[in-house]
């Protein structure tokens, strides 16, 4: 090992960010995806159900994504009711689907129990389907460039209402609904409305559900998974230490504070080198190699000096491949100043990046006209 650059302090601040809801608040209604395996048993048991029922109704949606009690036919007609109430209670209601790419790029607009409104975007590629959810109903970061992030944070998400939007796609999937035949989720990307690591609990129990095998969970590969955020440094640690490998990506937008703290206001309180060195420490910690996200805007960050001190932050902490970078080319939110940067610019500051050794890719941006690209998931029901 060589000198990777110096661990900043690492010590847990509070995040008065994380704050706690208000009393009396309704909650979503508790579903069968915001339990463990063993949980749900209990609870039927608390019910005065068999336990085994848990197990039956955890195959019915995890496993078969049935979503109608008529096909339930291992349950007892008489007992179906209860059971489907008790564990498979509605969380969210379709209103709107957009579609892009000949079909291939599905926006759905949800409704939410308590009328909050959130969005989640299935992509299919010739080789993959990914699915975009969101994290909570509206966001609390307040990045200006983002059209979320323009409306503030109205709640948290629950585990199983983040689950429900990959079930869902899943569910289409497996109906033969999206052009291409009958298909499987391979990859989830937290990157729709919210910030992952402000809704911790909730993201982690999504996180589980989606890894766990049949019937516990999803069974998908943590490395399908990708987590994305504006650098919660003290949650990226804590991510880093809780055994489930996803892939991190972390949202950087600027090699340097002054810029930073504009774009990404969070950095206020966890400076680039700060954010940087808990990026490393997921890398180094969880072998998964980390994603910086970087949306290019036209002469806000795209100068080829940046790219160079770009190379220079993520070196400092080494050399063997840890990161890649992730140019987002920006997706303009109505009544945003910021455009997206000259290709000739985009171009310029790949190579730089490359020749310095840095993996560089530059994102689609699928979905754009059906305002479903990247930062366009603002959740207006016009
Ligand atoms: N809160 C998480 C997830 C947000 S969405 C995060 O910030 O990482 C995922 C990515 O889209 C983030 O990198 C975000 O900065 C980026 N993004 C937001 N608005 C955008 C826009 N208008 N154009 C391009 N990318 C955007």
């Amino acid at each position: 090992m060589g000198h990777w650059g110096a661990m900043s302090d690492s010590t847990p601040r509070t995040l008065p960010l994380v704050m706690a809801e208000p009393r009396g608040r309704a909650k979503p209604p508790r579903h069968l995806a915001d339990l463990s395996l063993d949980e749900r048993a209990s609870y039927a048991a608390g019910l005065g159900l068999q336990a085994f029922r848990a197990k039956q109704l955890s195959t019915h949606y995890f496993e078969r994504l049935v979503d109608d009690p008529a096909e339930m036919t291992d349950l007892p007609s008489t007992q179906r009711g209860e059971l489907v109430a008790a564990f498979l209670p509605p969380l969210m209601t379709p209103i709107r689907t957009l579609e892009a790419d000949r079909g291939t790029t599905r926006k759905t607009l949800w409704r939410l129990f308590d009328n909050a409104l959130v969005e989640s975007v299935l992509m299919r590629y010739p080789d993959r389907v990914t699915m975009c959810v969101s994290s909570q109903a509206g966001c609390g970061m307040a990045c200006p460039f983002c059209a979320t992030g323009q409306g503030g944070l109205q709640r948290n998400m629950s585990t199983a209402e983040i689950v429900e939007q990959v079930v869902a796609g899943a569910r289409s999937l497996a109906r033969g609904e999206v052009p291409g035949g009958p298909g499987r989720v391979s990859n989830v990307v937290f990157m729709g409305m919210g910030e992952p690591l402000a809704n911790f609990k909730a993201v982690v129990g999504a996180l589980r559900r989606l890894t766990e095998p049949a019937p516990s969970g999803l069974g998908m590969s943590a490395r399908g998974v990708t987590v994305s955020t504006v650098g919660l440094v003290p949650r990226i640690n804590q991510l880093a230490s809780l055994g489930i490998p996803v892939t991190l990506a972390l949202s950087l937008h600027a090699p340097d504070d002054e810029l930073r703290n504009e774009l990404v206001p969070i950095n206020n309180r966890f400076s680039v080198g700060e954010t940087v060195d808990a990026a490393w420490n997921y890398a180094r910690v969880t072998k998964r190699r980390v994603s910086i996200e970087y949306a290019m805007m036209r002469g806000i960050n795209d100068q080829a000096w940046r790219a160079d001190l770009l190379a220079d932050v993520l070196l400092a902490r080494g050399d063997w491949g840890w990161v890649h970078v992730n140019l987002i080319p920006l997706n303009p939110t109505p009544g945003s100043r910021w455009t997206a940067s000259d290709p000739a610019d985009e171009r310029e500051f790949v190579r730089r990046l490359e020749a310095r050794g840095i993996p560089t890719t530059v994102r689609d941006t699928r979905g754009r006209e059906i305002d479903g690209a990247c930062g366009q998931l603002a959740a207006t029901e016009v």
